[in-house]
């Protein structure tokens, strides 16, 4: 913001005039007076939303919303069309072709100027969405296609349970259900929550906007769309309603197959943004694993790490252990196998070590053919039990490699430290001994043979652990 607003009208003096009204609030509008002059200028400028006269010398608004909507560059921009033609089939016509509001002249600058602001603000929140997840979209996650999947969920807020606060139980598509004002104010994430909210006239009649302000303001409930069913008289809470938040108003009567098409489009709108979110998330996640394995990578298992050092006294998590893992002779097997028979060693020893984990349990890949396993509320004795396993588990049985139509026997040696008592030092100090502990504790596994477990406390005092058994060394 400030948004650039395309105005699309034939009569010179109502561009002027809008173009008046929308400078005083401070957005820079382009001007044209005919339809092929309204798409040169919405490729060229790809403004923030159109402002369409329906009546245009050499075409209608309807046809023209169609033409844009069809072109990958322009179809994500808003139209809201504007006519003097009242009729029912006119204003669906407007819809259906994807515009987002149809406003009749005269029209109500108040209303018209909300609904400028809710579209500009709701464009913002999807464009930004769309460029931080651009560098993930690019690492081959598919966009939201703008379609909604499976039954919309609807839930009109009533005063009474059962009640509906219009009749949309024709639409197979849809699935309604009925909440009360406190149902709806009390949703939490352990609720399957509505796609969209209906505002029963009754509820704005006896509360006003309220309703509408707390349900965008719960952190649970602000990401889902408002639609305010305006009490009969009270059409001017309209454009208040836009301005507080809510993602559409409608009046009464209600016509059943304009709010389908409104709900339709909101739906859409939603799940790009929902898509978005999603897909950021994930691009999150992904910086933080290691491609081959999918195991968390070594920066994600130090912070981790360097988190349950932080909070150990308040989390309960003493005594805990770290497991280094190491192959052994890896380096042989992509000598004699390849680069690609290693790769499907190391998928297939994740998959065996994965099996093993505990809830809690954070495993990841350290570096190229090591691993470290957090292990919370770990004492030495069950820290040794599961490292043995581990050994177990990767020298169990042959590693079938797919590449080579040959197989081979993986093992592995382990160096693991404890940490049994809250220490006096600090975390980062804390977190380097650990590892360095774990580091020490598997060179001397490996010395003393490989494919074995060398143990080492870390605290009250260091001290090596002589382990009895197959898999035992100093
Ligand atoms: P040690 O028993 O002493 O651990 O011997 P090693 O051969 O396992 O250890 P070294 O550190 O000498 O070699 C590790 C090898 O792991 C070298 C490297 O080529 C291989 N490696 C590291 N990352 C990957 C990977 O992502 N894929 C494959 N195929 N090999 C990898
Ligand atoms: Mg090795
Ligand atoms: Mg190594």
């Amino acid at each position: 913001m400030p948004g650039q607003i395309l105005i699309v009208d034939d009569l010179s003096l109502s561009r002027m005039i809008l173009r008046a009204k929308l400078s005083s609030a401070c957005y820079n509008s382009v001007l044209a007076a005919d339809g092929a002059t309204a798409l040169a200028l919405a490729r060229a400028h790809l403004p923030d939303l159109i402002l369409m006269d329906h009546h245009l010398p050499d075409a209608t608004g309807t046809g023209l919303c169609e033409i844009l909507r069809s072109d990958p560059r322009t179809r994500d921009i808003p139209i809201i069309l504007i006519t003097s033609d009242t009729s029912r089939e006119t204003r669906l016509a407007a819809l259906r072709a994807g515009a987002e509001d149809v406003l009749t002249k005269p029209l109500d600058e108040t209303l018209l100027m909300a609904r400028v602001r809710a579209v500009l603000r709701r464009n913002a929140i999807l464009h930004e969405l769309r460029e931080q997840a651009a560098p993930v979209m690019r690492h081959a996650l598919n966009e939201a296609q703008g379609r909604f999947a499976g039954k919309l969920r609807i839930a009109h807020v009533c005063s009474a349970v059962g009640r509906r606060s219009c009749a949309l139980d024709a639409e197979p598509r849809l699935h309604d259900v009925t909440m009360s004002l406190p149902e709806a104010l009390g949703l939490s994430s352990r609720h399957q929550l509505p796609d969209i909210f209906l505002l029963a006239p009754e509820i704005t009649q006896f509360n006003g906007l309220d309703p509408l302000t707390e349900l965008c303001s719960r952190n649970e409930t602000r990401r889902i769309p408002i639609v305010v069913l305006l009490p009969p008289g009270k059409d001017s809470l309209g454009a208040m309603a836009l301005d507080l938040g809510a993602t559409d108003v409608l009046r009464s009567p209600l016509d059943q197959e304009e709010m389908r098409l409104r709900l339709d489009m909101i739906a859409a709108r939603k799940s790009q943004a929902d898509g978005l979110r999603q897909a950021l998330g994930a691009g999150l996640d992904l910086a933080s694993r290691d491609p081959l394995t999918g195991l968390y990578n070594r920066r994600r298992a130090l912070s981790h790490l360097r988190d349950m050092v932080e909070f150990m006294s308040h989390d309960n998590v003493l005594p805990f252990a770290l497991l280094m893992i190491d192959l052994d002779f890896f380096k042989r097997v992509n000598d004699d196998f390849g680069h690609i028979a290693g790769d499907e060693v190391l998928v297939e020893v994740t998959r065996r070590m994965r099996a093993k984990l505990r809830e809690g349990d954070l495993l990841a890949r350290y570096g190229g053919e090591e691993f470290l396993l957090i292990l919370p509320r770990t004492g030495a004795a069950e820290a040794r039990r599961i490292a043995a396993r581990l050994c177990e588990q990767i020298e169990m049985a042959p590693y079938p490699l797919r590449s080579r139509g040959e197989s081979l026997t993986i093992t592995a040696s382990i160096g693991v430290s404890v940490q049994s008592k809250l220490p006096s030092s600090s975390g980062d100090d804390v977190t380097h001994r650990l590892i360095d502990a774990a580091d020490q504790a598997l060179r001397r596994a490996k010395r003393a043979g490989r494919n074995r477990i060398a143990f080492r406390t870390v605290s009250p005092v260091t001290a090596d652990h002589v382990l009895t058994g197959t898999r035992s060394v100093v």
